[in-house]
């Protein structure tokens, strides 16, 4: 017989490790596993060594923006220094992780868990039983099943890479291609992105994602569209890829850029009766699996909503309220911004600024003339905005343009709050600021 505890997680990422943290100050004895780096994803391997590594995009095309108006050069990116910068962010988070854990009381073990029955599991020999389970386990990259595909690199090797080559492949045209595809291009590579369809960033207003596309192919990124990748060969010191048809490309590197797969694999679930498919763990509206002592949250769910770090903290504090008895409500999310941190940021929330529903009064804003924008002579700003005919209340909107990931969360607050444009009109905004154009977008 092993271990007892009220509640035991699995997996030490945004979701678990917070959830760890709040159970156990509410009174309860809990335990957590993690098999790899304490932290999970984001600290690590996602959001925040990825905006570090942004930050030299945002100088870089500041700098190019103004040639001519104050600066005669753009100087280069010294790769490797700026890795050690973003190693100062990351290097610390595992040992403070599991450090903040401990403090709070949640006993944590090291070990891969799997599960031996519906009420318990083995972390290494160890066997731990609890009265309720919350499996917060992510996901990780996804490999294409292609000839050669051990030449694949993912996203963990990309924000540690220690050098930025000369040619750089991303197979694959999601939020993370397009974001590493400005990196790259900023740290000097020639960078080529390969997709599958006509439809990269395909949940994103296209017209704004054509945009985008145009302003990366300006710096120099080729995008290579209609292209299935279906083999990758060494060649030379770096590898060549080709498709079934007369498509070539010779690369030092090549990135997989194709998603995330959920870890559910090595969890046994199971022999706990948890049902999952290929997106994840399927769950209720009380983020109940069908083991009702065993709950999921954050990446490794199945679920319509983006799999982000914020969606993974409103989880983690729903479940938290539910298993204290906080709530009996069903989950009810907000609505959700999704970014592509690229050189311009392209932002979305809400109804999609696209649609033709007649319910809707869809607004584009050319604004690349606006003050705020032309201060800095960005090349260009859009924004979108959707309001409900007969509110007349914002419901959505979408923008490109380098303030975009600040910008949204005005629009996330005005659609959240129901805030009418007449009430953002007579609010005094600091002027002249991003916010300060609110009313002239909204009115
Ligand atoms: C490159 C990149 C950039 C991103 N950028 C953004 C961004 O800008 N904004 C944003 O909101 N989101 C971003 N994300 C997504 C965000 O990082 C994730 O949504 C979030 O980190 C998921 O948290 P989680 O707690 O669900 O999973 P994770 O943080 O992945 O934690 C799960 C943990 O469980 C552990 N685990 C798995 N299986 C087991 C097992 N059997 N036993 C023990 N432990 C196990 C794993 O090792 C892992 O540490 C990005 C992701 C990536 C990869």
């Amino acid at each position: 017989m092993g271990k007892h505890y009220d509640m035991v997680i699995i997996g030490s990422g945004v979701s678990g490790k917070a959830a760890a943290s709040s159970l156990a100050s509410s009174g309860k004895h809990v335990a957590i596993i993690e098999d790899d780096l304490w932290g999970g994803t984001c600290p690590n391997r996602g959001c925040d060594p990825k905006k570090v590594l942004v930050s030299a995009v945002e100088a870089k095309d500041q700098l190019q923006q103004l040639q001519g108006k104050g600066f005669n050069i753009v100087p280069d990116v010294n790769w490797p220094d700026l890795m050690a910068f973003k190693e100062t962010f990351t290097s610390p988070v595992p040992e403070q992780s599991k450090e903040s854990l401990e403090s709070a009381g949640v006993e944590t073990f090291y070990g891969k868990a799997a599960f031996i029955d519906h009420h318990s599991l083995k972390v290494n020999e160890e066997e731990l039983t609890a009265e309720q389970f919350v499996i917060a386990a992510g996901a990780r990259p996804s490999i294409l099943d292609i000839e050669g595909k051990e030449h694949f690199l993912t996203s963990r090797e990309f924000l540690s890479l220690k050098e930025m080559p000369e040619t750089v492949t991303l197979v694959g045209g999601g939020y993370i291609a397009f974001e590493f595809a400005a990196l790259a291009n900023a740290a000097g590579a020639d960078v080529h992105v390969i997709q599958h369809n006509d439809r990269p960033l395909k949940a994103f207003d296209q017209e704004l994602v054509d945009l985008l596309m145009k302003q990366l192919e300006a710096k120099g990124v080729t995008f290579h569209l209609n292209v299935s990748i279906s083999k990758i060969e060494a060649a030379g010191d770096g590898f060549s890829l080709t498709d079934d048809s007369d498509f070539q490309l010779n690369t030092d590197l090549v990135f997989c850029t194709t998603g995330r797969i959920p870890n559910t694999e090595a969890l046994n679930l199971e022999n706990a009766g948890v049902d999952y498919d290929k997106k994840g763990i399927t769950v209720n509206e009380y983020l109940q699996t069908s083991n009702p002592a065993i709950f999921a949250i954050g990446d490794i769910l199945s679920k319509s909503q983006p799999k982000l770090t914020p969606v993974c903290s409103f989880e983690s504090s729903y479940v938290v309220s539910y298993l204290t008895g906080k709530t009996t409500d069903p989950i009810a999310y907000p609505s959700i911004p999704t970014m592509v941190f690229s050189g311009p940021k392209l932002a979305q929330i809400g109804v999609q600024a696209t649609t033709d529903d007649d319910r809707y009064e869809v607004s584009a804003i050319d604004a690349t003339k606006w003050f705020s924008y032309h201060r800095t002579n960005e090349p260009i700003s859009k924004i979108k905005i959707v309001t409900d005919k007969d509110s007349g209340l914002l419901v959505g909107a979408a923008c490109l343009n380098n303030e975009a990931d600040e910008l949204i969360n005005y629009f996330s607050q005005l659609i959240e709050q129901k805030v009418s444009a007449s009430e953002v009109a007579d609010h005094i905004f600091a002027y002249p600021t991003i916010a300060s154009d609110l009313s002239s977008i909204y009115s």
